[in-house]
């Protein structure tokens, strides 16, 4: 059975930020030596609908295309692994999640970063209070209850799900400070992933 440090749920841009932001870390600590990050992600994101014009640095772009370059980008790491599969079952506590995909693979890490977005929530298992979105511009959606990112140890919400309102930034932004979060963990103090314009 594959084992990994944590697994990201979800390929939005909350997910995808955090698995980068985490495995950009890779090198950079000691703490982070051989780290292994699993990202598993269904078909849809809300990105897939999007044609963003206020993305920062970015002049305008089809989500679709953005999401694609953004998945290129984080394949380029090699701690980090992406797999399209559907997560219908995950249960267990911080060093000893277990995690179960549609088709019948089981994957097991430390720890568990959920990023699925705001339409529903319906992975089994997993001993979360799911509650009505408290930002979202259209009534039915949901959220994970949490506190700053964290459900209990070992369990973290990113983006949407985590009750950040619906914008490309906000969602991604999210996912980064959750992955640097865990690593502050690891460090037992605060920690950023910074990189600096080498010397010439
Ligand atoms: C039509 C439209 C236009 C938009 N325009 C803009 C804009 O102009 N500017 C802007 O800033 N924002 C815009 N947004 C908002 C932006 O797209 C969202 O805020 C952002 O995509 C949310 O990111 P997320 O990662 O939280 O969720 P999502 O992008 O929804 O990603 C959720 C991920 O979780 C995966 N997932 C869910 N369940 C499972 C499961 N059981 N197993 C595995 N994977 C799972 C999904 O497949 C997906 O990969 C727009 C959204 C829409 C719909």
């Amino acid at each position: 059975m594959e084992k990994y440090d944590v697994i990201i749920i979800g390929g939005g841009p909350a997910g995808l930020t955090c698995g980068i932001t985490l495995a950009s870390a890779d090198g950079k600590f000691p703490f982070t030596k051989d780290k292994k990050y699993l990202l598993l992600y269904d078909e849809y994101s809300d990105l897939d609908k999007a044609y963003l014009k206020n993305v920062p640095g970015i002049e305008e772009i089809k989500g679709k295309e953005l999401l694609e370059k953004i998945r290129k980008q984080a394949s380029l790491f090699d701690s980090l692994t992406l797999r399209k599969a559907k997560v219908i079952k995950a249960y267990g506590e911080k060093g000893n999640f277990t995690v179960e995909t549609e088709d019948n693979k089981v994957y097991k890490s430390d720890y568990i970063v959920i990023a699925t977005g705001f339409h529903s929530f319906d992975i089994e298992g997993l001993d979360v209070e799911v509650i009505p979105h408290k930002k979202s511009p259209r009534p039915g959606k949901i959220m994970i209850k949490n506190v700053e990112g964290k459900v209990r140890d070992g369990l973290f919400v990113a983006g949407l799900v985590a009750g950040e309102i619906t914008m490309y930034a906000c969602a991604s932004g999210s996912g980064a400070e959750v992955a640097c979060d865990i690593l502050s963990e690891w460090a037992g103090k605060i920690v950023v992933v910074h990189d600096v314009i080498e010397k010439e």
